[in-house]
């Protein structure tokens, strides 16, 4: 039978804590083995997902009005009823046609905009491990229904309110819901009356996160029905489109805009009182002006630009989830990275075995149990060896990882390190399901970082505890006094051990110790400080670098960028990993570091490239050390212990597969695969999402330059105007849509990788930008007004001469867009002048538009327009290829004058 939401939702069932474990099963009539697959579909249509309501964002409608909310839009309908009243309703339809029709545009980049950044959100959906139907299943966050029975770990994020049943060490951050920072301790047993819920410890918390130990409860609340869900001020997150660059450019173009407000109001004042102009022609000219220096549609072209950015990092494995840190990724110049699965692939096969009297190699690739056992070339049964089957025995019980057939293919789940352990008990025919028959588990310490070893404790029939301990080999070689030989057990030769890891690490083998105590007592309590064990032996197993990630490390250096291992292997195996990658020099361990003060640390975190045996709390340090010598740093990290070094990174990166959700929550950057080669692409993706934000602001400032000025001019030389604020209206329109987009698409450009890393510091308009913004301007008003005059000289109308100023301009920026999407090498080549589908695209609209626009009759009557012929054409095209020349030059120029300085 299924509980029905409003049963639950009483007040006395907030009190769960209050209740026994076998009260709230029988509550929410729910059982230790999980529910039926059919009970929780029902539940899950009775009690809706188990998500947050969604923050309420604005309506479509709201945020079109919001596109109206801009100093350029209220000084364009001023224009527009000004010129109603003054009976000019031709342009003042054009005016109010134009603002709606930019409404509308901005109304439909934004919402591009916020979709692709939803879609890269969903990329990150959480998952959950419950018991389903008597079985364990990993299941999407949102189907967990009240009375599923979950398994939470260290790292988890708890995904809905949760009475305890079982824990081992538990220990949660509830800082989201109490303040509190640090992690509480947690234990199923009930609390008595009405507490805060800081003192609710037999209660895991949606949102809150497990930092430490392992524990099963059972769901009591989802969605909107958790204690979370009743924080309503927590739920109006909403997405914020703005990087602190576009913030700051925004805020560019408020101070940019008053300026121009304050300019056009005083040419309109010197128009009416010093020249003695006509008031509807300083209108017009003032409104022209207005609107040519305004860059109005710059803010939309950059957001477009970085959520097109963003979607392509999201295909290539790097998913941001803080927008900023694509601007911080162009200027990162030390990454750290994990060695195990992020460098190498994570596909463990064991190699070696060692035990006290053999050295054994294993042949067989991946997790596929084929494989054979040999000493020096001579086949062995491992039947004969006793001590090697303890060690394999060992291997596997202390282990939670499965390997299984799927197809033709051998799948592990769980940790790549364990299952390497599975497959080689597999291929001395052992079977795990025979031996947990005999040795049942009784207990276990699951493996820590911190730690570096696992123990799990077995009961025999008679009644005897065995434990098998598997660990980093140094670790297991204390808590051991004797080993295991041929004929029994023997005092513990240490140096041999040593011998052995030394040399087997120093061909790339992971290594890993097992070993064995019997005892009368079955508790772990300071397990970590025994010494009673009985070491069986080694294991040595290959995990290969991922060729891709070796290219990617030369890569990130050729752009001036360092790269650092941090791992938590051996160090000799870390060298000779290194070695394989690219990695040159010593390696520092966690010890020599724990020795060092902060000064010898940031020498060291500088001079070494390799860092071993570290733990969580080295990350931290060493990325202190590196930010402190003024380094931006990019860190990866999986554990929950990852977490303070994550987010004390510049950019913290975590890792998708194998990642915790503290890790994902501490990360500005979460990688799909795991791979080091995607942080490198991802470093060239923020590079080029920042190139072409640049690139947009560079083509974007000179219309609006070249536009004022030729009205500033015209007003200051008594001329009559050579464009008409609606035709100036139209460039706007017309280039940002087509020409300002195409930007947002470009690629990478070719030395991309080879450039030193961006100078944070460093503002995004250089002298040399400014220098070229002002160029292109000059010779927009030049060209402008050039052509103008010709026309005029050459007896056409004052409408055909303003039509060949503004397709001077368009035409300008056609061959404008070509210099600008090389920002300062050369577009003279054929990869400059091929350009990209989506440059043809929108030139090709372009010059649509602007047939229709000189050609078209109706165009002639809203726009002041009149047809031009082959002539005029031509001069204009001249104006535009000389522009790209001159430009062109110009970069030249600058090129050589920083070669010779
Ligand atoms: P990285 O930090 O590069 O991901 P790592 O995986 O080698 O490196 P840890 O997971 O901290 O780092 O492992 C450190 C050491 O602990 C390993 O070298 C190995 O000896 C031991 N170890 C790793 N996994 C297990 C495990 N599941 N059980 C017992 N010992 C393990």
């Amino acid at each position: 039978m299924a509980i029905k939401p409003q049963e639950v939702a009483t007040e006395k069932h907030f009190l769960w804590h209050s209740y026994s474990v076998q009260q709230t099963l029988d509550t929410l009539v729910a059982r230790k083995d999980g529910l039926s697959d059919i009970e929780a579909t029902k539940r899950l249509r009775s009690y809706g997902s188990n998500s947050l309501p969604q923050a309420r964002r604005r309506g479509p409608f709201m945020r079109f009005l919001l596109q109206f909310n801009n100093p350029l839009v209220y000084i364009l309908l001023v224009a527009g009823v000004t010129m109603l009243f003054l009976g000019h309703s031709v342009d003042s339809g054009v005016i109010l046609s134009v603002v709606i029709i930019n409404a509308v545009i901005g109304f439909i980049q934004e919402g591009k905009a916020e979709s692709a950044l939803d879609a890269i959100r969903q990329l990150l959906a959480p998952t959950a491990t419950v018991m389903r139907e008597g079985l364990s299943r990993t299941v999407p966050v949102e189907e967990i229904v009240p009375g599923d029975i979950v398994h939470l770990t260290a790292g988890d994020k708890v995904p809905a309110d949760i009475r305890l049943i079982h824990t081992h060490n538990l220990r949660i951050d509830e800082a989201i819901l109490t303040g509190e920072s640090a992690p509480v301790d947690k234990s199923a047993a009930k609390i008595n009356g009405e507490v805060p819920i800081s003192e609710r410890s037999c209660m895991g918390f949606s949102g809150t996160l497990v930092s430490n130990g392992q524990a099963t409860g059972v769901v009591v609340g989802t969605g909107a029905d958790t204690e979370i869900g009743r924080i309503s001020k927590l739920l109006t997150e909403t997405t914020d489109l703005a990087t602190p660059l576009i913030r700051q450019m925004s805020q560019f173009g408020r101070w940019l805009s008053l300026v121009i407000i304050i300019i056009a109001s005083l040419v309109f004042c010197i128009g009416i009182w010093v020249r003695g102009y006509p008031f509807i022609d300083m209108l017009a000219a003032a409104i022209g002006l207005a609107i040519a220096g305004i860059p109005e549609g710059l803010p939309a072209v950059m957001t477009v630009t970085l959520a097109i950015g963003v979607q392509r990092m999201a295909r290539q494995n790097a998913i941001v989830r803080k927008l900023p840190a694509v601007e911080t990724l162009g200027s990162v110049t030390v990454i750290c990275t994990d060695k195990t699965g992020t460098l190498t692939k994570n596909e463990m096969t064991v190699t070696k075995v060692i035990t006290a009297s053999h050295s054994v190699d294993v042949s067989g690739v991946g997790f596929k149990p084929h494989g054979n056992f040999k000493i020096q070339d001579r086949l062995l049964a491992v039947e004969d060896y006793p001590d090697m089957l303890e060690l394999l025995q060992g291997g596997m019980l202390c282990n939670d990882a499965s390997v299984q057939k799927v197809g033709d293919e051998w799948r592990i789940s769980g940790d790549p390190t364990e299952g390497a352990l599975i497959t080689l008990g597999l291929k001395a025919g052992m079977k795990r399901e025979n031996l947990e028959q005999n040795l049942p588990r009784t207990n276990v310490a699951p493996f820590e970082s911190e730690l570096r070893f696992m123990v799990t404790g077995h009961t025999t029939d008679q009644g005897r505890h065995i434990a098998y301990l598997k660990g980093a080999p140094e670790k297991v070689l204390e808590m051991c006094h004797m080993q295991r030989g041929l004929v029994g057990d023997e005092p513990l030769a240490k140096d041999y051990w040593k011998r052995q890891i030394e040399v087997n690490a120093a061909h790339g083998l992971r290594m890993l110790a097992i070993a064995k105590r019997t005892s009368s007592s079955g508790s772990f309590e300071h397990i970590d400080k025994s010494d009673d064990f009985v070491m069986l032996g080694l294991v040595g197993m290959i995990d290969p670098p991922r060729p891709e990630a070796i290219a990617a490390v030369s890569h990130c250096r050729s752009a001036g960028i360092q790269i650092k291992m941090i791992t938590g292997d051996h160090a000799v195996t870390a060298i000779a990993i290194g070695r394989q990658m690219g990695f040159e020099g010593r390696a520092l361990t966690g010890a020599d570091l724990a020795h060092m003060d902060d000064a010898a640390l940031s020498r060291a975190a500088h001079e070494c490239d390799i860092f071993a045996r570290t733990d969580p709390e080295h990350k931290l340090r060493i990325v202190k050390a590196l930010q402190d010598r003024g380094e931006i740093v990019a860190m990866t990290g999986d554990g929950v212990n990852d977490a303070p070094a994550l987010r004390r990174a510049d950019i913290g990166i975590a890792m998708g597969l194998k990642g915790t959700e503290v890790a994902k929550d501490a990360a500005e950057i979460v990688l799909t695969d795991d791979n080091f080669a995607s942080i490198a692409s991802a470093v060239e993706k923020g590079r080029t999402i920042y190139d072409n934000i640049k690139k947009a602001i560079l083509f974007t400032l000179p219309t609006n330059g070249g536009e004022a000025g030729m009205i500033i001019i015209a007003v200051l030389f008594g001329m009559t105007l050579p464009i008409t604020a609606v035709q100036i209206l139209w460039i706007n329109m017309v280039t940002e849509v087509t020409l300002g987009l195409a930007l947002a698409f470009e690629p990478a450009e070719r030395d991309i990788m080879r450039r030193r890393p961006r100078d944070p510091r460093a503002s995004l308009l250089s002298g040399v930008l400014i220098w070229r913004i002002a160029l292109v301007s000059a010779v927009m008003i030049l060209g402008g007004i050039g052509l103008y005059f010709w026309e005029l000289n050459a007896g056409s109308s004052l409408a055909t001469a303003r039509t060949a100023a503004v397709n001077t301009l368009v035409i300008v920026h056609v061959f404008y867009l070509f210099n600008c999407r090389v920002i300062s090498g050369s577009a003279l080549n054929w990869a400059g002048l091929r350009g990209t589908r989506y440059v043809w695209i929108s030139i090709s609209a372009l010059v649509i538009l602007q047939l229709v626009f000189t050609h078209m009759p109706a165009m002639h009557h809203l726009f002041g327009s009149a047809p031009l012929d082959a002539g005029a054409w031509l001069r204009c095209i001249l104006v535009g290829a000389t522009l790209f020349l001159l430009v062109e030059a110009d970069k030249l120029m600058q090129r050589s004058f920083k070669a010779g300085s």
